[in-house]
Parts: C-alpha cells; structure tokens; sequence
C-alpha cells in the first residue's frame, strides 16, 4: 500500500470565543480596502482596456468589496501565447520540483487563512465554518497533489517484459490546461484544478466564475509567490466569453471545467468542432441528490446529517441533499423533528458566527430559487419555510424551505439552494426508490440511513453514483480520503481529491529499447 506523508491542514476551534474573535478581527482588518480584481498575464496585472464593474456582496449589496475588470481578447491571446512557450520548460521540470512549490504554495494558503476567508465571507456569502473549511480543503488538495506528483512523476515506471528489452512508461504534460472554475468553491475547486493541471506538468490558463474574481486573484498572486512561474499561470477574468475563447483556442491542450451541464456540452461541442486534435475534457458538474432512510434508522441521526447535507453553505453544493426518502414507519415523527430542526437555523451575515445559513450567490439564483417555491406550493405541499430577518433584506437571501411531494421526478433540474424535498416510501419499495433516484441520470452523492447490513450492500449495488455516504452526512469530501465526483449528468470523472485525477491531466508516452 503507498501511504504517503502528508500534513493534515491546520484547523481553528471557532468553539472558542478567544480564537474566533482573533480570526474574525483579522478578517475584517483584511476587507479594510477594497480589491481591484482583474487578469493577470506574466504575472502583470494590467491595468486599462474596459472600466472595471463594481463588486458588491450577496450578504448586502451596498457594501462594496471592490472592482473587476474583464480579460480582453488580447490578453487572453497574450496569456494563451505565453502558455504556449511556457510549456516544454515546465513539463521537463519534473514531479518532484513541482510538488515541493506546490506544498510552499499550501503553506501560503495557511498562512493567509483570514484573509482568505474574510472574501470567501464576503465575495461568495461563506459562513465562517463553511470558510474555514473551504481553506483547509485547499490546503490539502495542494498537499495532496503535491504527493500524486511525486508518486507518479518522479521516474518512469518500468515494465518487465519476457525479452530483454526495457520498457519505460511515463507521464508527461499535455500542455496548456484551461481551468474553468464555479463560484461555489472560488478558492478550493478553483485552486485543485489548478493544481492538478500544473502537477501533471501542464500551464494554465485560470478562468475562475464571474462572481468570484477576488479570491482566484488571491490564489492565483499565492500561487505565484510560491514559485509557479508567471508564464505558467495566468488568470483570465470574465464571463463565460473568456472560456469559450480559451476552449476554441488550438493552443489548449485540455479543459477542466466545473459548473452547469449546459456550459459542459459546449465545451464539448467546442472542442469538437476544433477538429485538429482530440481535446480531453474532465468535467464535474450538477447532482440531484437523494438521502434514504429506511425504518431501521435513527430519526436524531437522519435529521442532523441532512439538515447539515441540505442546508450548510446555503444548499450551494453539488453535493448538496435536495430529495430526503423516509420509509412510512418512521416518516412522521423524521419529519416533525425535520421541520423544527430547519425553522431554528440561523439565516444571517455570515461573519456571524451564530449563522448557520448565509446569502445566495446573486439575484438570478435568488430568483430562481423563490419561483422553486412558488412551484412547490402548487406541486408540493409546504412544511416549513424559515422568515427572513429584516437585516437581511439588502442581500441575496433565501430562507431554508421543506417541502413534502410524491415522487422525486416532481423535479426536473438540480435546485441548487437551501430547499429540501421529502418523498415517503413504503416499506418493500426500496428498490423503486432507488430506480427512481437513477431515473434522474445524475449520479453525484447518495445517503443512506440504515442499520442493516444487507440494505447498505443492496443500495451500494444498485445506485449509480459517485459518491454513497452510509449514516452520516453527504457533503464535505476529503481530499485524499473521499475522492469526488460523479458520473452520467454529474461529470465525467476522474475524481478530483483521487489517485487517479493527475493521470488524467497528463498523457502516457512508453519508450521501448531492445539490448
Ligand atoms: N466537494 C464538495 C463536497 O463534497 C462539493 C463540491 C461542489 O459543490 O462542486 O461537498
């Protein structure tokens, strides 16, 4: 068994009020001046071209975190010309060179865990815990593909073969990666893709989400202080323009992309269309995800874990809970805990640490999340939805909502906020249970609730997802030790956090020579 040192990243006990006042007055010193955000190509962050668009924060919109100016098509020309050159120097580099800038480049991240948080706070609505844990889980995606190079890329592996000759396999960079990033995790997912690609030996081209250009110009500035090279990252800020220019570019060698199906398929399409060469694309996407709790579960247990799976980080998670299964014999008194449990959240600013519920990233998520509702209350029937606090009526909010339904195809798409669904399920019905959760095509996380042994095996068998977690909650992946992602509608794989993610972002060449 390969069974790497690795430092696990540091955490903060926000439990302890001396702690959490330190951080938090640490994370307020550091939005004490707003941040001008915009592209940065040879690690020059140019200034000029279109007037910068204002940032404002989803927790109130009168609050002004700073300002954005979008890549132009000239820069990303420029970027994607440096890449370019940059490529052969950074591959021949090899694993090891690259996984020790890598671990600086964690270190970095540790060392500027308030600052990091205070515009995770801010730019993205994360609550402190949800903050934290952003952080840390960016830490340890640097560490942990800092381990993956070293294994896989440090010498070539050497295949016996009965004739005398030698056999050499070995990995290599593919050449310049674009890196397509969501708002969800604008520091974790955004760096781990990153991360990867530059492992594997590769330049990157960083698109992060319109929404979240602050904290990737701090990731990308971290990363460049560690010691990646400034012509082998650059970051392209913009819409979704900047990546189709980058995903059209025969300069791009592959793409990692995380966010909506429908940009997926583009991307897909575009690359197809480039004709010239076979582009791989590694692509996580969406989930409509089920909880199953089957009579022999513990109420208590099945209410945290999906409170916690359903509403951490405002539901804006792939892996978020939307559907909760109860068999019948148990469903009633679930779900009167259930709902007493969602109405005593805490919606509210999330540097508040009493704060269990932050804003929604924007106005279109808010809107399409409140005409969820309006839906539900005709298709559904409503059994709690939490009052919005007056102070939180300048922001992006939307209050934690249960609704009770039939049958899970009720919804058509994810619902990508803090509204969970409760279907109940006859005893004996389990298996349609399941066939109705594969009926939806996605297949990101799965929970399931159950003390037999024979129902895990069954449900492990039967689903098709990417991720099952058994009597606990279905968020929070651990890199390294939950290797995520799913498969049909939820992506294409490999599993980021994994040992087989690197590979995928490299190509294999094989040198045979004979005696
Ligand atoms: N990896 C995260 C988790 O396990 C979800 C990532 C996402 O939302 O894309 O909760």
């Amino acid at each position: 068994i390969f069974w790497p040192e690795r430092k696990n990243s540091a955490g903060v006990a926000l439990t302890d009020r001396t702690a959490r006042a330190g951080l938090v007055a640490d994370m307020e010193r550091a939005l004490a001046a707003p941040f001008d955000a915009g592209p940065i190509v040879d690690g020059l962050e140019s200034v000029g071209g279109p007037q910068a668009a204002l940032l404002t924060s989803p927790h109130d919109r009168r609050e002004r975190l700073g300002s954005v100016r979008i890549a132009t098509p000239r820069e990303v020309e420029a970027a994607l010309a440096s890449a370019e050159r940059a490529a052969h120097g950074w591959d021949r580099q090899g694993g090891p060179a690259r996984a020790r800038i890598l671990d600086y480049a964690a270190d970095l991240v540790e060392r500027d865990r308030a600052r990091l948080m205070a515009v995770l706070a801010r730019e993205a609505g994360k609550t402190l815990p949800a903050a934290l844990a952003e952080v840390r889980e960016t830490v340890d995606l640097l560490r942990y593909y800092a381990v993956e190079a070293r294994r896989l890329m440090s010498a070539p592996l050497i295949l016996k073969g009965p004739t005398g000759e030698t056999n050499e396999l070995e990995l290599r960079g593919r050449g310049p990666f674009a890196c397509i990033a969501p708002w969800n995790f604008p520091l974790a997912i955004f760096v781990g893709q990153i991360a990867a690609a530059l492992a594997a030996g590769n330049p990157v081209l960083a698109k992060p989400a319109e929404q979240s250009p602050v904290a990737a110009m701090l990731a990308v500035q971290l990363l460049h202080s560690a010691g990646v090279p400034k012509d082998v990252l650059h970051l392209l800020t913009g819409t979704g323009a900047v990546g189709a220019a980058l995903v059209k570019s025969p300069k791009v060698k592959g793409v990692a992309f995380t966010g909506g199906n429908e940009a997926a398929w583009a991307i897909q399409k575009a690359l197809a269309d480039r004709k010239a060469e076979i582009v791989p694309l590694i692509a996580e996407t969406g989930g409509l995800n089920a909880m199953i709790a089957d009579s022999s579960a513990l109420p208590e247990q099945v209410v945290r874990d999906a409170v916690r799976s359903a509403f951490d980080s405002a539901g804006q998670r792939c892996s978020a809970l939307r559907v909760l299964f109860v068999q019948e014999e148990i469903a009633s008194h679930t779900i009167r805990m259930l709902t007493g449990a969602a109405e005593a959240l805490d919606v509210g600013d999330p540097f508040d640490y009493a704060t269990d519920v932050g804003p929604v990233i924007d106005e279109a998520a808010q809107d399409a999340l409140e005409a969820h509702k309006v839906r539900m209350q005709r298709e559904g029937r409503e059994l709690i939805d939490v009052r919005l606090p007056n102070h939180c009526r300048a922001g992006t909010y939307v209050t934690p909502a249960v609704y009770e339904m039939d049958r899970m195809s009720v919804l058509d798409r994810e619902v990508f906020g803090p509204i969970l669904h409760v279907v109940r399920f006859a005893g004996g019905h389990l298996p349609k249970v399941i066939e109705e959760v594969n009926a939806t095509g996605y297949g990101l996380t799965l929970g399931l609730h159950s003390r037999i042994e024979s129902t895990a095996k069954f449900v492990a068998e039967r689903a098709r997802v990417g991720n099952l977690y058994v009597n606990r909650n279905q968020i929070g992946a651990v890199p390294g030790v939950q290797p995520f992602g799913g498969e049909g509608l939820s992506g294409t794989g490999p599993k980021a956090g994994g040992p087989n993610y690197l590979a995928r972002f490299a190509t294999e060449r094989v040198r045979s020579t004979d005696v």
